[in-house]
């Protein structure tokens, strides 16, 4: 397929991400170049660590758990060069579920979509089924990819050649590069090279643009990357979130409208939070105060007349910080009594009974402590005091139900 026959499929995503359209191109062949790179590869190789690092803020959550990545999302890099418009995929494994089914589909689309495929495998591990099997789907797309071996951070160098050796034989990858996601090792070869594969055209996105993710959508990626690193291995596969509300409040407006369930991960225990949590009430019902404002004001949520509103994409992300980073207890070096107030409301779908248990935890404070890292990530990126009213709810073979699908997909 013709560079020229890609680039039309794009404003569908385009619209759907509510991103707006780079000025129309000059007719002369431009100087900059500019495409889509797909990042593909077995779950927990590092795919959205890749994401991340190559754009310095944290796009995509990242966990030691497998199917983090659920959907495939953008992200966006712009320099002087052009623009490499990176899609972060769910890990490729045969799909059992109808969520798994799905997540397939983004693979495959992100193919088509496409100027590079980057395959990203794990040098810690040798090669196996799995491993077969990706090169299966990889062999589904005649486009130029690239090999990334992955963690060499974490391997003896002479690891890198029987592996070299051993997928230059099954693929014809154009690059074979050795990378390190995490320490950022060989990630400016990575990028010159991609330049020199990537079409002569105008860049795809204004500048400024970082994701195709809404804003609450990547609130509830916030909360599920927390909550990833806070449950054992088959949670993961079983928990969805979903961010019912969002509303802001002007600073100065008195706090303490919004509801919190009995185990919510909300304020306490937190001495940052004092200033939140001293007069955030704690009451059992939702009520939407006068001087609540709805999040939509800036095009977020439903309007009055039910229709949905078109999707504020997500300003600059996170910076991508080392892990165990913490911040202090200023917001952007700001006081947080002077900051207003975001209220999130979101579920945790879970599919029984016990999982429920398991991620309320002892007297709730496994909930507890998920919603006040979520809660922190939130708060840095509204840049506003958050407050968090978390719900667990039970929704048997959810990730078989389109309802419940469509449900938290349309969220992005
Ligand atoms: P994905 O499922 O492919 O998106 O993988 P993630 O980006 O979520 O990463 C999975 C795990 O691998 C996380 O625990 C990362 O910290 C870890 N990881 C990713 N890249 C590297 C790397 O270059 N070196 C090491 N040592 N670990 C990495
Ligand atoms: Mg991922």
């Amino acid at each position: 397929m013709t560079a020229e026959k890609t680039r039309e499929r794009k404003p569908a995503a385009r619209k759907r991400a509510g991103l707006k359209r780079a000025p129309a191109a000059p007719r002369s062949t431009p100087e900059t170049r500019a495409g889509h790179v797909a990042l593909v590869g077995r779950p927990n190789v590092g795919k959205s660590t890749l994401l991340n690092r190559l754009l310095g803020q944290k796009v995509a959550i990242v966990s030691d758990k497998p199917q983090t990545t659920r959907l495939s999302l953008l992200g966006i890099k712009t320099t002087e060069r052009g623009q490499i418009v990176f899609i972060d995929n769910p890990g490729i494994h045969k799909p059992l579920h109808k969520l798994n089914r799905r997540m397939m589909s983004y693979v495959d689309s992100s193919f088509e979509t496409a100027d590079v495929v980057c395959l990203l495998i794990d040098a810690t591990l040798s090669f196996g089924k799995g491993d077969a099997y990706v090169l299966e789907i990889l062999g589904r797309t005649a486009k130029p990819s690239f090999l990334l071996i992955n963690k060499v951070d974490a391997v003896r160098k002479d690891r890198l050649l029987p592996l070299i050796d051993k997928y230059k034989d099954l693929h014809p990858f154009r690059e074979i590069i050795p990378i390190s996601a995490l320490k950022g090792t060989n990630l400016d070869v990575l990028e010159r090279l991609l330049y020199e594969v990537l079409p002569r055209a105008e860049r795809i996105f204004p500048e400024g643009s970082v994701s195709d993710q809404s804003e609450r959508f990547y609130l509830a990626e916030l909360i599920r990357e927390k909550l990833l690193g806070r449950v054992k291995m088959e949670l993961p596969f079983v928990t969805a979130v979903y961010v019912d509300r969002v509303e802001r409040r002007a600073a100065g407006a008195p706090a303490g409208e919004g509801s919190r369930s009995a185990a919510e991960g909300g304020e306490t225990g937190d001495a940052d939070e004092a200033a939140f949590s001293s007069d955030a009430g704690g009451k059992s019902e939702t009520r939407r105060g006068k001087n609540l404002e709805e999040f939509s004001a800036d095009g977020e949520m439903e309007r009055e007349d039910g229709a949905p509103a078109p999707k504020t994409p997500i300003r600059a992300a996170l910076p991508d910080r080392p892990p165990g980073y913490r911040e202090g207890r200023t917001i952007d070096g700001k006081q947080r009594r002077d900051l207003p107030v975001t209220f999130v409301q979101a579920s945790i779908f879970v599919e029984r009974p016990n999982h429920r248990q398991i991620i309320l935890g002892k007297e709730g404070r496994v909930i507890k402590n998920i919603g006040i890292e979520a809660r922190r990530d939130m708060e840095r990126y509204l840049g506003t005091r958050v407050y968090l009213d978390l719900q667990v709810k039970v929704r048997p073979a959810w990730r078989d139900s389109a309802d419940v699908l469509d449900l938290i997909e349309g969220q992005k």
